[in-house]
């Protein structure tokens, strides 16, 4: 009798612990520290694969401009899309980072503009520029002067058009591989397509930046037996 009536009550408390265990979701901290699939990284080892071109559909448009304490961010109200084989992905924004992060074959960049799409059932995918020091960037040279001072919101203005198509290198090849949002909550699942065409920044722009953003940058997280693909 103890023993059948013991049973039960075991398996209700494992049950009951294995819901706590299931519906408590990791802590911020906890996939930001311990999460298996984080950005940025050292990109290497890639392997070549015929990869769908990427297909984009920008177009100018009246941008927002904002500064949300950690970096300058541009939305564009018109439809911008982007097609890779036969996903879809809306842009939804472009924002940038100095230093950039991510790394090719060790090497650091000065600056990285993340252009975020959304797939049509939410997946993310950020496609990411680099920059290197170099000749002034002219997309950068357009927005450096209209990075508002302060944090206080979107800022418009009718004299304002922003075209993302701008943010892009002239070459389409791409790296490819999941990770995630790079900065708390640090959510996983994020496709980063990476543009192997590396853009400039000049001296001059870069200070300009960081006299609104201190130079920060998260830093590169493990593989973990994840592999990086790139288009030929
Ligand atoms: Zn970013």
């Amino acid at each position: 009798m103890t023993s059948l009536a013991r049973k039960p009550l075991q398996a209700l408390a494992f049950a009951l612990i294995a819901l706590a265990t299931w519906t408590a979701p990791p802590a911020h901290a906890d996939l930001c520290a311990r999460g298996m699939a984080q950005s940025p990284i050292n990109i290497r080892h890639a392997v070549t694969q015929k990869l769908p071109p990427l297909v984009f559909s920008y177009q100018s448009g009246p941008p927002a401009i904002a500064n949300d304490t950690h970096t300058a961010r541009v939305r564009v109200s018109v439809p911008n899309r982007l097609r890779i084989g036969d996903q879809v992905y809306r842009l939804e924004q472009v924002h940038f980072h100095s230093p950039a992060g991510e790394q090719i074959e060790g090497e650091d960049f000065a600056m990285a503009a993340h252009l975020l799409h959304k797939g049509t059932r939410g997946e993310l995918l950020a496609l990411e520029v680099l920059y290197r020091l170099g000749a002034p960037d002219p997309a950068l040279q357009w927005l450096l002067p209209l990075i508002p001072a302060q944090a206080d919101g979107d800022h418009r203005s009718a004299d304002w058009h922003f075209d993302p198509a701008l943010v892009l290198p002239a070459t389409r090849g791409y790296y490819r591989y999941t990770g995630s949002v790079t900065a708390p909550p640090c959510t996983q699942g994020v496709v980063w397509v990476v543009m192997k065409e590396v853009r400039t920044v000049s001296a001059e722009q870069l200070a300009a930046y960081q006299q609104h953003f201190a130079p920060q940058a998260r830093a590169v997280q493990d593989m973990n037996g994840r592999t990086v693909v790139q288009s030929p």
